[in-house]
């Protein structure tokens, strides 16, 4: 899986990151298949979050995504949500 690195999260719009610390407990993943990961962000508005395996890709159904084809607040927090799950999983 290729998470966003450290490097390219810091050089995500400022906004875009900040909200996405307060939506990373809010990410559940709802399915996985051999092609792709899905999850659901946020907490009022609910945005989907697929990770494509094969292009390795991350996408998101909210505007943002849709009109600037950047990393929004929810592909920020679920690479927030997973890097945290790898760094549990490393620490047992
Ligand atoms: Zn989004």
């Amino acid at each position: 899986m290729k998470l966003m690195t450290d490097e390219e999260i810091k050089q995500a719009n400022y906004r875009s990151r900040n909200r996405a610390k307060l939506l990373v407990r809010t990410v559940k993943l709802d399915y996985e298949t051999p092609k792709v990961m899905a999850f659901t962000v946020g907490e009022r508005w609910k945005y989907s979050v697929i990770y494509n395996k094969l292009k390795e890709i991350f996408t998101c159904t909210c505007k943002w995504y849709t009109l600037k084809a950047t990393p929004c607040a929810h592909i920020i927090a679920v690479n927030l949500w997973l890097k945290e799950k790898e760094y549990k999983k490393q620490k047992v």
